[in-house]
């Protein structure tokens, strides 16, 4: 891969492991694109972190588009690594009393921050152009990220519960 150039070429697979070794390859093409595109959140975010917006652009420069594959990708390994984090979260959640409310409630708090945050979904849609509804769509293994998925289901369950949204979340 030339470091000089960023030319779409899709991990091979889906794999998690495939993933991180396009992100680590394409590093050099990543950086070369934030310099090159038109869009201009991608350096907010390369510099400070900023979470990129939806985008704006009339039309996409291909760097904008390979930026945003880059993101994605980078994100879901970083929401992967932190599968211990989530095992954990849920074998908690597990060894509560379902009927002790206050108990339920405690766990929700304590996970409210990233729970809230968190967005995760298994299949990765990229718009390419929106005139012609021109869309890349990477579906990615859900068994790779099962610990995720279900710690976002039951956190989503209880926090967005009416119960807990009337008495708990003030
Ligand atoms: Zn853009």
């Amino acid at each position: 891969m030339q470091k000089n150039s960023f030319s779409l070429s899709l991990p091979e697979d889906n794999k998690l492991l495939t993933i991180k070794n396009w992100i680590a390859d394409n590093k050099g093409c990543f950086q070369f694109a934030i310099k090159e595109t038109i869009c201009r959140k991608w350096d907010k975010w390369h510099q400070f972190k900023a979470t990129p917006y939806p985008c704006v652009c009339t039309q996409r420069d291909k760097y904008c588009i390979e930026l945003e594959l880059y993101y994605e990708l980078q994100r879901v390994v970083e929401i992967c690594e932190q599968g211990t984090y989530f095992e954990q979260a849920i074998e908690k959640f597990n060894s509560i009393n379902k009927h002790d409310k206050n108990a339920v409630c405690s766990w929700v708090k304590k996970y409210k921050m990233v729970g809230r945050k968190l967005f995760f979904s298994s299949t990765i849609t990229i718009l390419c152009n929106a005139e012609e509804n021109n869309k890349l769509i990477i579906q990615l293994n859900p068994d790779e990220f099962d610990a995720v998925i279900r710690f976002h289901e039951i956190f989503n369950t209880v926090y967005y519960s009416e119960e807990f949204q009337t008495n708990f979340n003030q």
